[in-house]
């Protein structure tokens, strides 16, 4: 079977979904790679890298649509809601399509997938196994936002992170704040401290404490109990208003001490909880800087935008989106392997080999035969339960 890689075309996009160094695996397995002309090359991968792999450089985005089997992208109609509609006339029925779908986004969109028929595969969906951990696209790309996001924290802080001792004086290091805690907030963490700060953490989920810890920051306990914090996956679970208000009012004195913060605070399905207020933002000192990595989900914070960057009385909320297209190479190379072990996976004798009585192929499967497949997409979006498919 033959894997295409189509260029990225969400804009500002930089990530390609196979990197040169996979493809010897693959070829093992028996599949062949093509790639559309140009697709690594804003991550760092000529088309001579991949051509020296064997790799089959194609012209155009459609030629890869009509020669390959398998599709791995790494934003797909569903998560590119700017450009990816136009890949839709290029699907075939049965075609399979491997990457990030948005799956709890719009019913209506995953439903135009379905309904061209083709088999694909949200990897958001990846069960958060041990197993099935050479996968997670998720944790990949998360691990890319967190370290990122404190890069762009400091270089747009007027103050240093370290403790500096100098001819000069002293300077005190600077006090970051992380406000969810799950594979980016941990991975900000370790940046920060690395870059020289003094770092305190919170999470609802009071099961991250050691890990906090662990990495020499502080875990900041707050008097509330979250009710069932996490779910059987280790999501946090969604809290009730008067939760979410107690944790704001309970925040705030933490908030205000830090010259950064990092919120990180998802659920999964829903809009992300504000935990950061306008007033909570007054309250902090001017030159500080929040990095909202929840913007694209609506914000932890009252005052991000989504996408831009916008000063309150001296403190600046950074809602970048995207940010892991930021490290584009090793986000890639990260990604490759991911898509390579699900690919390896869903695959024998370099044919796919469906098997819906595995967790991680039943799980990620969205759409197949001109419906969603998806139990848990199907639950989410209201619609009647499918009998159990062979
Ligand atoms: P996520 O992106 O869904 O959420 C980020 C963090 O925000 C989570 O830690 C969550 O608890 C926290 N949060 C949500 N609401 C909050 C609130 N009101 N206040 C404070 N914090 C809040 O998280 P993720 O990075 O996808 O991780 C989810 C879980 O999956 C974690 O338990 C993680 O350890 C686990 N995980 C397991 C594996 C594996 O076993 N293979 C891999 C990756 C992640």
């Amino acid at each position: 079977m033959i894997v295409g890689v189509p260029k990225e075309s969400f804009p500002g996009e930089r990530r390609v979904a196979l990197v040169p160094s996979v493809v010897p695996s693959l070829n093992k397995a028996g599949l062949e790679v093509v790639i559309e002309q140009g697709a690594g090359r804003e991550a760092g991968y000529p088309d001579a890298a991949y051509s020296e792999k064997g790799v089959k450089i194609l012209p155009d985005r459609a030629a890869v649509f009509e020669e390959a089997d398998i599709i791995a992208q790494v934003l797909c109609y569903g998560s590119n809601d700017r450009t990816g509609r136009a890949d839709l006339p290029l699907m075939r029925p049965d075609q399979v399509l491997i990457g990030f779908l948005r799956p709890l986004g719009s019913r209506e969109v995953v439903e135009e997938i379905a309904g061209k028929q083709v088999t694909s595969f949200a990897v958001e969906m990846m069960p958060r196994t041990t197993r099935a951990q050479s996968m997670d696209a998720l944790s990949s790309m998360a691990t890319a936002c967190g370290y990122k996001a404190v890069l762009i924290a400091a270089d747009r802080l007027p103050k240093f992170f370290p403790m500096l001792t100098t001819a000069a004086g002293t300077i005190t290091p600077s006090r970051v704040l992380i406000i969810g805690v799950g594979v980016a907030g941990l991975q900000a963490i370790a940046t920060a401290r690395r870059l020289g700060a003094v770092v305190s953490a919170y999470d609802l989920r009071p099961v991250v404490k050691e890990q906090v810890q662990s990495l020499g920051a502080r875990f900041v306990e707050l008097p509330i109990e979250a009710k069932e914090a996490q779910d059987a996956r280790g999501y946090a679970r969604a809290q009730d208003e008067a939760f979410y208000a107690k944790q704001r009012e309970l925040l705030g004195r933490v908030v205000a001490e830090s010259d950064v913060v990092i919120t990180t605070a998802v659920v999964p399905g829903k809009r992300a909880p504000v935990l950061v207020t306008t007033d909570m933002v007054r309250g902090m000192a001017p030159g500080s800087v929040i990095v909202d990595l929840a913007a694209e989900r609506g914000g932890n914070c009252e005052l991000t935008r989504a996408g831009e960057t916008v000063v309150d009385g001296g403190v600046t909320i950074i809602g970048q989106i995207n940010l892991a297209s930021t490290v584009p190479y090793h986000a890639s190379s990260l990604y490759a392997r991911n898509v390579t072990a699900f690919l390896l996976h869903l695959t024998k004798d370099g044919k796919i080999n469906l098997k819906l009585d595995d967790e991680i192929t039943r799980e990620t499967l969205l759409t197949r035969g001109g419906e969603i497949v998806n139990a848990r997409v199907r639950e989410f979006f209201s619609l009647p339960a499918l009998a159990a498919q062979a």
